[in-house]
């Protein structure tokens, strides 16, 4: 059975089981694993029209394993919070809301499946990076319902594109070409109100998996300490959740998206968004980003330009300071998704551009004068006291300047035992301790820097070879950094 009329693109919707749809099933079941808010969000829309389709109340099961690779009370906490804010959410509406905080390691296992058996279709959504893809397979085989993936992720579908783009700049022109009537696609909210409501959850569910309390969601300090995740990796500097987001958004169209194109790479005049955390886990959607900054730019979708160029500057019919925004908030965030949905070795060394191989395989023996272990990176344990900086802030607050984390990677590369060695050390520091790691864009990053995404650059040198050179000694005399190095210097 397929649902007869539905409001959400075609091209966003997969189901990744060949099981029917059960009618007589008790509730349609939204497990929400990365869109992790209630509003602007394909996955809860989707899964909503089954629900008024069938005639069925909807639960929104939001997990947290304590298993997954880099587990710490930082990402936890971060989540939890985002619970909390659901659990608000949905109170007064007529969807049950079922927040479940792992309490041990392997404690989850069987919830899908039993929550599955009196499930009508199941919808979760489709993040095509991390452990999530292979953990949303594998379930959904062992189902005998219908599961559904909804692609949320950003302003153009994931399916669209159907080859892997290497520039930025043939991306761009892709977009340009590509984009405008998915501009007029944006998910819709729902009230629910004419949803019957479920009276309970199953007790066979709720005995064994008792939902986390709203008290412990919305205190969560206490509760994270008792839990079998990385307790050396501490909160975040920011909060996480809906909220936290929808303010830090605000704040950023009124006081900073006007100086953005010229000061984002400023260090001590931060003029980016702080967005990437909220990205991540769902908090705010690309879409209701979008949508802030052109309502604040009085942009109307007719400004935009009749030809494709591929120029980063022009093309939206918007303020300069707003082209400069969405080139990030579009072309390179996207990017990284285009690669991880089309690649599956998004990971690996071997996916960098052959002539990045090339050249750092001429340059392996070039002697490494100092080589850190990736405890010394840890630890900001270098002799550089700018690395050092940039390092502490990652550790200290979960997030890293836009620019100076371009260095961080650089220098990572310069100081490794190999290029092979360097990518290891660069995922395991960004993924552990950055709030917007474990991303999409954690791999563009990380790879850029080693390559992906650029061209070939003279003159050649020693360990870079033609990969793209950055210094500690250029970064300073370029960007204004002084407080910020009072600030993160040990
Ligand atoms: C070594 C390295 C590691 C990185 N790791 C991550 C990571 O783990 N997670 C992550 O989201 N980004 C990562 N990036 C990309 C970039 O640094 C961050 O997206 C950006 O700094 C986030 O800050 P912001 O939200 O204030 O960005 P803003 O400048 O305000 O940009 C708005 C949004 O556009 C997107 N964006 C901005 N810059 C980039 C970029 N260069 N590439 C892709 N998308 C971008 C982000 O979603 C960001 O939130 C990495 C870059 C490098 C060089």
């Amino acid at each position: 059975m397929e649902l007869e009329s539905s409001q959400v693109p075609e091209l966003r919707v997969r189901a990744i089981n060949e099981c029917p749809v059960r009618n007589k099933g008790a509730y349609v079941l939204y497990w929400m694993v990365a869109n992790r808010r209630a509003a602007s969000n394909f996955s809860l829309q989707r899964a909503g029209e089954w629900a008024r389709s069938l005639g069925r109340p909807l639960v929104v099961l939001e997990a947290l394993r304590a298993d997954y690779p880099w587990a710490s009370v930082r990402f936890h906490q971060f989540v939890v919070e985002g619970m909390a804010d659901n659990l608000q959410a949905f109170a007064d509406s007529r969807v049950t809301y079922y927040p479940y905080v792992e309490p041990e390691k392997d404690a989850a296992n069987g919830l899908i499946a039993e929550l599955a058996r009196q499930a009508c279709v199941i919808v979760s959504d489709d993040f095509p990076c991390f452990f999530l893809p292979r953990m949303l397979t594998a379930v959904a085989k062992r189902l005998d319902v219908r599961m559904e993936l909804v692609d949320s992720n950003g302003i153009l579908p994931l399916r669209v594109a159907d080859q892997v783009f290497t520039l930025a700049h043939s991306f761009r022109r892709y977009l340009q070409k590509t984009l405008r009537p998915h501009l007029l696609e944006f998910p819709q909210d729902d009230d629910w109100a004419d949803l019957p409501q479920l009276d309970k959850l199953p007790v066979a569910v709720t005995r064994r998996w008792p939902a986390t309390s709203p008290k412990t969601l919305r205190d969560a300090a206490a509760f994270l300490t008792g839990l079998p995740i990385d307790q050396s990796v501490t909160a975040a500097v920011m909060r996480g959740g809906a909220a936290a987001a929808q303010d830090c958004l605000a704040t950023f169209v009124k006081s900073r998206l006007s100086r953005y194109a010229e000061e984002r790479n400023q260090p001590d005049n931060d003029a980016s968004s702080g967005l990437s955390p909220y990205l991540h886990f769902g908090h705010v959607s690309a879409h209701q980003v979008f949508d802030a900054v052109m309502s604040a730019d009085g942009w109307r979708p007719s400004a935009i330009a009749e030809k494709a160029t591929g120029s980063r500057e022009g093309w939206w019919g918007a303020s300069p300071t707003v082209e400069a925004f969405l080139d990030e908030l579009i072309t390179w965030r996207e990017l990284g998704y285009n690669m991880c949905w089309q690649r599956a070795d998004y990971n690996r060394y071997s996916s960098l551009p052959e002539w990045a191989q090339e050249t750092l395989h001429d340059h392996r023996k070039d002697p490494r004068k100092p080589s850190y272990t990736l405890e010394q990176f840890e630890m900001a344990d270098t002799h550089d006291p700018i690395w050092n900086a940039i390092q502490n802030q990652l550790r200290w607050e979960g997030r890293v300047h836009n620019y100076l984390r371009m260095l961080w990677g650089k220098k990572i590369l310069h100081w490794s035992k190999s290029p092979q060695v360097a990518l290891e050390i660069m995922i395991e520091l960004n993924n552990k301790y950055a709030v917007d790691g474990r991303n999409p864009n954690s791999y563009s990053g990380i790879f850029w820097t080693l390559g992906r995404y650029d061209r070939a650059w003279g003159p050649e040198r020693e360990i870079f070879g033609k990969i793209r050179y950055m210094t500690s000694e250029n970064t300073v005399k370029k960007v204004s950094m002084r407080n910020y190095l009072k600030r993160f210097s040990a």
